[in-house]
């Protein structure tokens, strides 16, 4: 008996990880500092383990994850490299993050006093990170607050204090707050003693790392610009394009003028139109906020408009201009052809919400 052919994937992500190798050089180069490559939200959706086990030979300080489900991942992954938490805990997850030596980041009184309790019942030491509250706004103590908490949380025998971050909420749209908030940090940081304790001290972002400079920071956090996308446009030509969306031409069919196409007829055909139908809809992540007619995909070489809405399943395209099309036709969504940050724009949103809005439906495909 032969076996019965599987069916080719409707929508898959190419995943070049030797494209993140690249860029990660990129961001070493321009920060001239350690690296903690952000991994959080499944590697911007890129895949964790695959991209953790792509960089783990990379001399990368730490990973950055948003949570302890994430890090459970890396570590079931047997990743070596340590492994930083982002955000902050839940009481009942803090035994297990002393247990597995991920750094926390403290941003409560309670929380390092909690630490400290766990830590010395298992005859531990936690090592764990402050952070600071420079214009987030989502955790942290305050800059006027944090000599003393540092100092209160030193007095605690269960933990030890290795380093100091915060974090930037406008890196990428207002420079002059952005300046006055590394100037702000640097300031804390000198003005702190026993500095040399604190052995990671950590602000940018991958805009933070970009446009601008400090005085006291040993490593850089950044997340998208690994990915291939620079959010302040600069250095763009020197990222190498790591994912790509794509899909497949499902059908073809000539349809006469005055045919709607998709939901709310909100596209109606002004001629006689050839109507690609491809693989991909928004229960994929490609997003339903599109407008209609202005997104283009990448197709035998060249753009083509999609026609009316998103569906779930299935995206309609214009290949009146492509006579050589075909059913089965590998098309780009995005990638090196059709930049994610555009279709970000169209959509109303930012590329960091796009590649982590795309599901498990779509099959990740890893090269390099
Ligand atoms: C997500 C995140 C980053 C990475 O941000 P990018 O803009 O993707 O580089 C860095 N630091 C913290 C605290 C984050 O939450």
């Amino acid at each position: 008996m032969s076996a019965i052919p599987e069916s080719p994937p409707r929508s898959w992500a190419e995943v070049d990880l030797s494209g993140i190798r690249h860029n990660l050089a990129i961001a070493r180069k321009l920060s001239g500092q350690g690296i903690m490559a952000v991994v959080k939200a499944s590697a911007y959706g890129h895949g964790l383990e695959a991209v953790a086990g792509a960089l783990e030979q990379e001399e990368i300080t730490f990973f950055g994850v948003a949570n302890v489900g994430e890090a459970r991942r890396l570590s079931e992954a047997g990743v070596q490299t340590p492994i930083y938490l982002l955000g902050g805990t839940f009481p009942s997850e803090r035994e297990e993050v002393i247990a597995h030596h991920w750094l926390p980041c403290l941003n409560t009184m309670e929380e390092a006093r909690h630490f400290d309790q766990l830590a010395r019942h298992g005859g531990t030491v936690v090592e764990a990170h402050l952070t600071v509250d420079t214009g987030m706004g989502r955790g942290g103590f305050l800059p006027s607050d944090a000599p003393a908490a540092l100092e209160a949380i030193r007095s605690l025998p269960g933990i030890r204090i290795s380093g100091l971050g915060s974090h930037l909420p406008s890196a990428d749209e207002d420079p002059a707050f952005t300046r006055s908030q590394f100037d702000q940090f640097d300031n804390l940081v000198e003005s702190l003693p026993r500095r040399k304790e604190l052995k990671h001290i950590h602000l940018a972002n991958s805009a933070g790392l970009l446009g601008y400079q400090s005085r006291t920071t040993t490593l850089a956090r950044p997340g998208l610009l690994l990915y291939g996308v620079s959010p302040l446009r600069e250095h763009e030509a020197d990222l190498r394009n790591v994912m790509s969306l794509k899909s497949r031409i499902a059908l073809i069919r000539d349809l006469p003028s005055g045919h709607g196409i998709s939901y709310g007829r909100t596209f109606v055909t002004t001629r006689p139109t050839k109507v690609g139908t491809i693989g991909i809809g928004y229960g994929d992540g490609y997003p339903r906020t599109l407008p209609d007619h202005t997104p283009e995909v990448f197709v035998r070489g060249r753009r083509v408009p999609l026609l009316g809405r998103v569906t779930m399943d299935q995206v309609m395209a214009d290949l009146s201009d492509c006579p050589d099309c075909c059913p089965g036709d590998e098309v780009e969504l995005f990638g090196p052809n059709i930049p994610v940050q555009e279709v970000a724009r169209k959509a109303g949103t930012i590329a960091w919400e796009l590649f982590t809005g795309i599901t498990p439906r779509v099959e990740r495909v890893y090269s390099g």
